[in-house]
């Protein structure tokens, strides 16, 4: 096949793999995730997934909290000063 727009790959929208929704993400079919943190809007969850050929081959539920609480990470060390390079 010759096309003109070799590098063109259809987005498609990465359903959320619990309530079969839309997410915000759109992947090309060669995109590969691997251990990504979907955030599905409807379910308001998130959930670690790999994902290629638009197939979702692996779940596991995040704990939302561990990560939006405050916006940002509980147990978060202040930075170690000590250890930078120049
Ligand atoms: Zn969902």
């Amino acid at each position: 096949m010759t096309n003109t727009q070799d590098n063109f790959q259809e987005l498609q929208w990465l359903l959320c793999p619990k309530c079969g929704k839309k997410t915000r993400l759109k992947l090309r079919e060669d995109t590969e995730l691997k251990n990504f943190p979907l955030y599905c809007p409807k379910c308001k969850e998130m959930t670690l997934v790999d994902v290629k050929n638009f197939d979702i081959l692996k779940q596991t539920d995040l704990n939302e909290s561990q990560y939006f609480s405050n916006g940002r990470k509980k147990n978060s060390p202040k930075k170690i000063e000590t250890a930078e390079k120049n």
